[in-house]
C-alpha cells in the first residue's frame, strides 16, 4: 500500500492592484497565482468612476 504524502507548497500569491485602464484609478485588489497566470491579466471590471465596465489590468 502506497502511501499518499501531502505535499504542501507554499505558493506565494502576491497581492495585485487592479487599476482601470481608462481613469487609472486603483480599486480592486486580487491575488493571482505568478505560476498559473504568468501573464498580466485583464479583469473587466465596474469602475466606480467611470461609472461602466472597465478594463483592469494589474500595475505593482
Ligand atoms: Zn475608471
Amino acid at each position: 500500500m502506497a502511501q499518499k504524502g501531502k505535499i504542501q507548497k507554499k505558493v506565494k500569491r502576491p497581492l495585485i492592484k487592479l487599476i482601470c485602464t481608462e481613469c487609472k484609478q486603483r480599486y480592486y485588489h486580487t491575488r493571482k497565482n505568478p505560476t498559473n497566470t504568468p501573464d498580466r491579466i485583464n479583469h473587466l471590471k465596474f469602475c466606480k468612476i467611470c461609472r461602466k465596465r472597465t478594463p483592469h489590468k494589474e500595475t505593482k
